[in-house]
């Protein structure tokens, strides 16, 4: 009897731990969302689209040097994800950019 006791008593701990242990990442997450949401969308006219020749469409960059044939922000390793057509991007904060998009710093996803 009071093993089960001991049994139920160290799962309610345990269920209790991860709980209370999930809720900053859910808060992160959740205000992660919320930021993307507000943030600008990057202009390719910006220092740091320049700096990294990103464009808006990738077929835009098919005649570079560096571009690999289906390469997307939304196939790249620093894509953060957003909406379905724009998202943050690791190396580029404060601004979103498109799931189309291409820039010299795509990373291949996986
Ligand atoms: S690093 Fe990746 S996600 Fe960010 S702009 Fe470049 S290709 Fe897009």
């Amino acid at each position: 009897m009071s093993q089960d006791i001991d049994t139920k008593r160290r799962s309610f701990l345990k269920t209790t731990a991860l709980g209370v242990a999930a809720v900053p990442f859910a808060g992160a997450m959740l205000q992660s969302q919320v930021a993307r949401a507000d943030m600008p969308r990057l202009e390719e006219d910006d220092d740091i689209a320049q700096s990294l020749d990103y464009v808006h469409d990738a077929a835009d960059a098919s005649d570079h040097a560096q571009y690999q044939d289906g390469s997307t922000c939304a196939n790249c390793s620093l894509w953060q994800g957003g909406d379905e057509q724009w998202g943050g991007c690791d190396i580029i904060p404060g601004h979103n950019v498109n799931a189309d998009g291409w820039c010299n710093a795509w990373v291949p996803a996986g």
